[in-house]
């Protein structure tokens, strides 16, 4: 079992070479977050072991739960899950990239956090492409807007993208506009992909893919 999670990064990042070769693209630009939420930590340790650093989680308790002893130099946790305003201080106390920034009061919050908590902080704004009412994320007419006030009223240094295209539909299209958004608005980072679509979305510009089943097997 936890030899295959080593396998499965490789494969992983074996496909990342391939893809890059062909788009001609260098695949240092690509990171992999593994995502995981719901994974025990033996098989997270199987990472760790092998000097992958990057991992992502969804929910402060489980951030707390499984991170918080944890006080590796070399790591990078990213928080992909809704980002409750009133919980922004915990969360990031923990996180080293907040991947899901939406809205108003989370980014004021995180404004007036202490600068040693903010300094080594990455913040992406979380994009909603498909229009789902059921997910979170700025609407793509509101991003120019959300990114100003961001930026010009709490002074905050975004620097990425990221979104979860609908379930049941062909993700290129999502994938294109995603890319176009964040290169229209000065986000060089743009996280797209997930197990199940990763490759196309290296294709079309990702430099973040979110990999969970894919890594770790099925979530509990
Ligand atoms: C769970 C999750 C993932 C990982 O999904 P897999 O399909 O298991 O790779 C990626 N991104 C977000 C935001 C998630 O919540």
């Amino acid at each position: 079992m936890q030899q295959n999670i080593l396998r499965n990064l490789n494969v992983i990042k074996n496909n990342i070479l391939k893809i890059c070769k062909k788009i001609n693209r260098n695949p240092k630009e690509i990171n992999i977050v593994a995502v995981s939420k719901e994974q025990p930590f033996e098989k997270i340790e199987e990472l760790l072991h092998n000097k992958h650093y990057c991992f992502g989680e969804n929910r402060l308790l489980e951030l707390e739960n499984k991170w918080s002893y944890l006080n590796k130099k070399n790591l990078k946790i990213h928080f992909i899950g809704a980002l409750q305003s009133r919980k922004v201080k915990d969360i990031i106390k923990l996180s080293n990239v907040i991947e899901t920034l939406d809205s108003e009061s989370a980014a004021k919050k995180i404004a007036n956090l202490d600068i040693s908590l903010k300094t080594k902080l990455k913040l992406f704004i979380q994009i909603n492409l498909g229009k789902e009412i059921q997910k979170r994320g700025i609407a793509v007419c509101e991003t120019e807007n959300f990114l100003n006030m961001c930026r010009e009223k709490y002074k905050l240094t975004i620097s990425g993208g990221m979104a979860l295209p609908p379930k049941s539909k062909t993700p290129e299209k999502y994938f294109k506009t995603l890319k176009d958004l964040c290169e229209k608005n000065n986000l060089k980072e743009i996280s797209m992909g997930m197990s199940d679509d990763y490759e196309k979305a290296i294709e079309l510009g990702s430099t973040n893919i979110r990999i969970g089943t894919k890594l770790f097997g099925k979530r509990n």
